[in-house]
């Protein structure tokens, strides 16, 4: 059959700008699909022109053909909290092509990320990122962002960064303030907000923003039917979070108590979804220089309210605080919530079905069909057997084209 197709190649090769069909691999369509294997995959241009068991798709005359026999295809990942804040990726204008590209190698192509959601960074230099990479210029996942966070007090782990990088976030001070800061980053391009609700000071302070902020933030962003990230930091950040009509937590709260069954019914029933970023907590824990006992159990609090959310059937949406770390390796966090009694169905969800809904792309983006978007993860093992192979990436495909091969 092979022989009338032309030319077949290995699944790792790198291939650019026609179409062409992945053969031989087991897919998984969506988080709820049985696999499919000895599937086969038709990209035409930047859509899925059809996908199935071999029988029953046709493949077209002439066209390249990437055997990915032995491997698994999943729809392209999505990370919910990242930040287009590393030194080479804030030269976004005048940064060189090869400098760009492999900064977003490290961080998302290589991880499988097809679309990232940058939680807080600088709107201006974010959008000329993005409009490089839309351009065909850089390889590179599409990026939402939030833009400049609002703040009442910045945290003080960001302040040096900002001072060195002469970035000047303004405090709000009002409710009218707060407003006014939405509307200008809505105008400015922005697809979403970040609210700190709770902003660490130092030695165990942390500045709440008063409700009246929350509200009026998020209630000029709801208007323009942007998401509203809240980081929450306390137990009180969390109260403001829920009160005030926050719609993503950016990660679970450091300080709170341990979150009950009761306390995950009531952030599901204020239709909340979660970013768990679990491997940040790791990432600060050696960072504090703590024993590593303290930082297991630092690290099992966190699990532990993910895992109360998720049987609670809350949202779950991946995310790893990229660019604010520099952990890109994926292994960590799926490890952790896997820990935390997440299966492999619902962790893919939350790379791929879950952020896709939240966001209003479920039309185009999450799951493998005819018709929606051609971004692909091409996995070197079975997910199902050990979700750690969610970070083996053999080839990232976005828009149609080859983002990432190994
Ligand atoms: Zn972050």
């Amino acid at each position: 059959m092979h022989a009338a197709l032309g030319l077949v190649l290995v699944c790792s090769t790198y291939l650019q700008g026609a179409d062409f069909a992945l053969t031989g691999a087991t897919v998984y369509p969506s988080p709820d699909a049985r696999p499919i294997s000895d599937a086969v995959i038709v990209i035409e241009g930047a859509r899925i022109a059809a996908a199935g068991p071999r029988a029953s798709v046709r493949i077209p005359k002439d066209i390249r053909i990437l055997d990915c026999s032995g491997k698994y295809i999943v729809a392209g990942f999505w990370n919910s909290h990242v930040h287009i804040f590393t030194p080479s990726l804030l030269q976004a204008r005048d940064g060189s092509s090869a400098a760009l590209n492999a900064q977003l190698d490290a961080m998302f192509n290589r991880w499988g990320f097809s679309t990232v959601f940058d939680v807080a960074s600088v709107l201006d230099n974010t959008l000329a990122l993005r409009r490089r990479i839309e351009s065909g210029g850089l390889r590179g996942p599409r990026i939402l962002t939030a833009g400049e966070p609002v703040w009442t007090e910045s945290p003080i782990y960001v302040r040096e960064y900002l001072k060195a990088n002469h970035i000047d976030i303004p405090i709000v001070a009002t409710a009218e303030d707060a407003a006014a800061r939405v509307r200008a980053h809505a105008q400015g391009g922005a697809d979403g907000v970040k609210l700190f609700t709770g902003s660490v000071q130092g030695r165990g302070k942390v500045a709440n923003m008063p409700l009246s902020l929350v509200r009026s933030a998020a209630g000029e962003a709801h208007r323009r039917h942007l998401p509203v990230f809240a980081h929450a930091q306390n137990s009180a950040g969390l109260e403001l979070a829920i009160a005030g009509g926050v719609d993503i937590l950016a990660h679970t709260v450091p300080d709170s108590a341990p979150w009950t069954a009761k306390d995950a019914a009531r952030l599901k029933r204020a239709h909340m979804a979660l970013i768990p970023t679990l491997t940040l907590f790791d990432f600060e824990g050696r960072k504090g220089g703590g024993s590593d006992r303290a930082r297991e159990r630092w690290i099992d609090k966190m699990a532990g309210d993910l895992r109360a959310f998720s049987e609670a059937g809350g949202e779950v949406l991946f995310g790893t605080d990229i660019g604010y770390t520099d952990h890109f390796d994926t292994a960590l966090e799926f490890t952790l919530m896997s820990r935390a009694g997440m299966s492999f169905r619902e962790i893919l969800a939350s790379l791929t079905t879950s952020p896709a809904r939240r966001f209003g792309y479920s039309a185009r983006s999450g799951r493998i069909a005819r018709h929606m978007d051609a971004d692909l993860v091409v996995l070197e093992s079975d997910p199902a057997k050990d979700v750690t192979a969610f970070s083996r990436v053999t080839l990232t495909i976005r828009g149609g084209r080859i983002a990432y091969s190994n």
